[in-house]
């Protein structure tokens, strides 16, 4: 799905309300909007602002950076729109109300309706019976309703919103393989340097090691034969000891 303007607020405004829709357009296509430019350009309360802004936050659909102000000692709150969120957030709406449409639908074809002819009610067969059949607003008799319009709509609604929905996993989809590769990409980029560092690193270093290795060798045996030489002595220093006490 590609998010428009539209789709933005739509969302968003849902959270809101209509009083959101300039904050909503000042951070749209933005990206870290200091919380005081926004009040000063939709003309609001600071207070008014940050209420709005937490609200979309608690949604996820916005995140925040912050940097202390040196000079008055306070964190000033930079704000930007999380384009997948609300993505997210419009296809879980989109789905709901579409289950809900479907509903509609299925009540529409399974129950009789009753209007009022001044359209004050629209009641089931069962609300129908409990009044008597006559409007609880205005008295008047209230007679079969026609659905067959309401089922049309609510059938057209039902297939706009299933092809919109089908065409965002497609659009998904698309996005996720995207992503995938990149970071397939990034790995072998990786592998490769790794690859190269540790061919580097070991014509570099064998020939040092092989040294190191020679130059223990002759030092080993030297090291080991006094320290066993020094052995020997204490032992023959202790067993003398032992001969003098004896
Ligand atoms: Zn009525």
């Amino acid at each position: 799905m590609r998010l428009t303007k539209k789709k933005i607020e739509e969302i968003m405004l849902s959270i809101l309300g209509e009083e959101g829709l300039p904050l909503v357009k000042e951070l749209t296509d933005k990206e870290n909007v200091s919380e005081f430019e926004l009040a000063d350009k939709i003309k609001k309360d600071i207070k008014v602002v940050r209420r709005m802004l937490y609200l979309l936050y608690n949604h996820n659909l916005i995140c925040f950076t912050r940097k202390k102000d040196k000079q008055k000692g306070w964190y000033i709150y930079y704000w930007t729109l999380i384009p997948e969120s609300i993505r997210f957030n419009y296809f879980k709406r989109k789905k709901e109300l579409l289950e809900r449409l479907k509903e509609s639908l299925n009540e529409e074809n399974k129950e009789l309706f009753f209007v009022c002819p001044n359209n004050c009610v629209r009641l089931n067969f069962d609300q129908s019976m409990d009044f008597e059949f006559h409007c609880p607003e205005c008295g008047e008799l209230i007679s079969q309703d026609n659905s067959k319009e309401r089922i049309k709509m609510l059938q057209k609604d039902i297939k706009d919103i299933e092809k919109e929905l089908e065409a965002m996993k497609i659009r998904r989809n698309v996005r996720r393989k995207k992503v995938k590769e990149r970071k397939k990409e990034v790995k072998t980029k990786k592998k490769i340097v790794k690859k190269t560092i540790t061919k580097k690193s070991v014509k570099k270093k064998a020939p040092a090691t092989k040294k190191s290795v020679k130059s223990i060798k002759k030092i080993k045996p030297k090291k080991t034969t006094k320290i066993v030489a020094k052995k020997k002595e204490v032992v023959k220093k202790k067993k003398k000891t032992i001969k003098e006490k004896k």
